[in-house]
């Protein structure tokens, strides 16, 4: 096992990285003035049409309030297209292809193994317990100096339960290299997140987005909270305008609306609860794992043949069966009230 060691980031950085002169954009050049500026310098189109300019390349506004509600500072904070794109940039800052490697947890969130197939990067897979709980050990095992990059995903997809804090803390105290909690359930967890133990762990990094709980997953936003040294590396490669104008302005519209936000978590939860125990009852399911999330596991007797059936009936859910300890396994999605009394009509009238 590995001792305790001094973080230091610059030791992570790719070489590449942290040569490079990042593009000035003409947009970041231009601060908030009181005076009226006229901007020639873009090549825009000076037709007024609410889009018509580049977007705010540093997000201000929107990093500002997420600060604000987050407790954090706007300079630890990077925005991107998804979390799917803030998950690439990790790579691509860290992770020197054909070298490095990266360390997942299967059954976990596919994005992880497909970024690090694209970017050339090993991907060492140490399997959860049978409990879904990190093999902490394991993953210090695992780890050696090219690993980069450890992914937690707390609650998990597609387990759906949470990992335990001490042994996330074994790997955060224990791992050289940075490791990722990707909290994109938290909003629906009894949870508490990892941001406020960003100051007391270097080398911690939260994803968050408001892809799930916010409901804009139509508009792709992700979050990527950390130190502000690592926001910074990070911020040197992300293309300039990749958070859009029509993205920035509906996510700041639905941040500040916290109240409302609750109150669909609030519905998602009780109906979660009226799912799990439906599902509890059914014959041809065997267990109905814990969940933490807006999703449930469950086991059923044979998952491509209740998955057809489903499917027929006109509800759509995924069949995880592929993924390891996972077999005969298919996941939820809570819905609205009147979706999940169809779902829960259709569950109780399938055949065998
Ligand atoms: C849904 C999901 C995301 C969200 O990705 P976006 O690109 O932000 O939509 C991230 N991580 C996990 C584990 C997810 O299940």
């Amino acid at each position: 096992m590995m001792k305790t060691t001094k973080f230091t980031l610059d030791s992570l950085v790719r070489v590449n990285v942290k040569r490079l002169t990042p593009y000035s954009s003409a947009r970041d050049e231009f601060k908030d003035s009181s005076q009226d500026m006229i901007f020639l310098d873009a090549n825009e189109n000076p037709f007024e049409n609410g889009v018509n300019r580049y977007p705010d390349p540093q997000q201000r506004s929107l990093k500002q309030e997420l600060a604000r509600i987050k407790g954090v500072d706007s300079n630890q904070i990077l925005l991107g297209n998804g979390s799917d794109e803030v998950l690439d940039l990790l790579f691509r800052a860290f992770c020197e292809p054909g070298v490095d490697n990266i360390i997942t947890l299967p059954p976990t969130y596919g994005m992880y193994s497909v970024l690090a197939d694209t970017n050339a990067v090993e991907n060492r897979e140490v399997l959860l317990t049978s409990d879904f709980q990190p093999d902490e050990i394991g993953v210090m095992n695992a780890a050696d100096e090219y690993t980069k990059i450890t992914f937690l995903c707390s609650p998990n997809n597609p387990t759906a339960n949470s990992f335990e804090s001490k042994k996330i803390e074994k790997i955060l105290e224990n791992t050289k290299g940075l490791v990722v909690i990707d909290e994109a359930y938290i909003d629906f967890s009894s949870q508490q997140s990892w941001l406020s133990k960003l100051q007391k762990y270097p080398n911690l990094i939260v994803v968050q987005t408001l892809s799930k709980a916010y409901g804009l997953a139509g508009i792709r936003l992700g979050i990527c909270y950390a130190s502000q040294e690592i926001i910074s590396v990070l911020t040197k490669i992300k293309p300039p305008y990749n958070v859009n104008e029509l993205t920035q302005k509906k996510a700041l519209q639905r941040v500040v609306d916290q109240k409302g936000v609750k109150s669909e978590i609030d519905l998602i939860l009780a109906e979660r609860a009226l799912l799990i125990k439906a599902l509890g009852e059914l014959p041809y399911v065997n267990k109905v794992f814990p969940t933490d999330a807006n999703f449930i596991l469950a086991e059923v007797d044979d998952a491509q043949l209740r998955y057809t059936q489903l499917l027929k009936a006109g509800v759509v859910v995924r069949n995880r069966s592929t993924q390891p300890m996972c077999t005969n396994t298919l996941r939820f999605t809570i819905g609205t009230s009147e979706e999940n009394k169809q779902l829960i009509n259709v569950l109780t009238t399938l055949k065998n």
